[in-house]
């Protein structure tokens, strides 16, 4: 059962690629609203494709995902496609900001495609906060890695989303840049409200979530609250001992 304060939840969620790559091999996990999560585990555990089924991104082959009150996997491709124009922010760790468009252009785009009136002045405001203002008429190429990534998270933002979904946000990001991101989707979640599911391989960017995620073998693999650094470096450090019974359920 969905529970009324879970922005998303998975269950039994499978992925396989052409019937042999096991992507997803039954994950269940809820993320309530105005939590941040980080979810963690080595490269080819499953993480991007986690979240690309939780945002709609992608279906899974099997088991259900739920975003807010509505399960997007017993609708069709198109409603999906609508629902989540309206519902959901993606964040990529390149950016995706589209070259030929101005920063405002670009976040104004998502209200274009859910069919909204395109209000300016609210793009300005959220440009303003991110400190942005002065570079509403730049293209992209004009600014840093970590301005680009703010003009995304912008762009995510822009429809009010019920949830966040970032895939390495900061992965390409200098240090302060990351930092500047990091505490960005921070306030995101603690002082808007929003819930932000967050794919990271640094523990340092881990400890910014409320919570982390571990997945090992397509397979949730833990979890830890109040993360530090330390405490996140040290758990996946061990993931790789933890021995599963074959057919273990996660
Ligand atoms: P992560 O983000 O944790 O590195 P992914 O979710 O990208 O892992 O990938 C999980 C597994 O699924 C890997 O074995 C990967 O090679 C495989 N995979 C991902 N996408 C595809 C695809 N489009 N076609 C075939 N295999 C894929
Ligand atoms: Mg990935």
């Amino acid at each position: 059962m969905t529970q009324r304060n879970d922005a998303v939840r998975v269950e039994e969620l499978r992925k396989t690629y052409d019937g042999t790559v096991t992507a997803l091999d039954g994950v269940t996990a809820a993320f309530a609203n105005g939590t941040f999560t980080a979810v963690m585990g080595p490269s080819g555990s499953g993480k991007s494709t986690l979240l690309q089924c939780a945002a709609g991104l992608d279906r899974p082959t099997a088991g259900r995902v739920f975003l807010g009150g509505t399960e997007l996997t017993a609708t069709t491709d198109t409603a999906i496609t609508k629902f989540r124009r309206q519902r959901v922010g993606f964040v990529f760790q390149d950016y995706n900001l589209l070259p030929a468009l101005t920063v405002e252009q670009n976040v104004v785009l998502p209200l274009r495609l859910a069919g909204k009136r395109t209000d300016r002045r609210r793009c300005r405001a959220i440009l303003g906060q991110l400190g942005l203002g002065d570079r509403l008429n730049d293209l992209p190429e004009k600014l840093s890695g970590g301005q680009r990534q703010r003009v995304a998270v912008a762009r995510a933002l822009v429809l009010e989303p019920a949830v966040i979904f970032a895939d390495e946000p900061t992965g390409a990001l200098d240090l302060r840049s990351a930092r500047e991101v990091l505490t960005l989707l921070r306030a995101v979640v603690h002082e808007h409200g929003r819930t932000v599911v967050m794919v990271t391989h640094d523990p340092v960017a881990a400890a910014y979530a409320d919570s982390v995620l571990f997945l090992a073998d397509g397979r949730l693999a833990g979890a830890l609250r109040a993360p530090t650094a330390d405490a996140v470096a040290e758990r996946l450090a061990h993931l790789g001992d933890q021995v599963r019974p074959a057919g273990a359920v996660a």
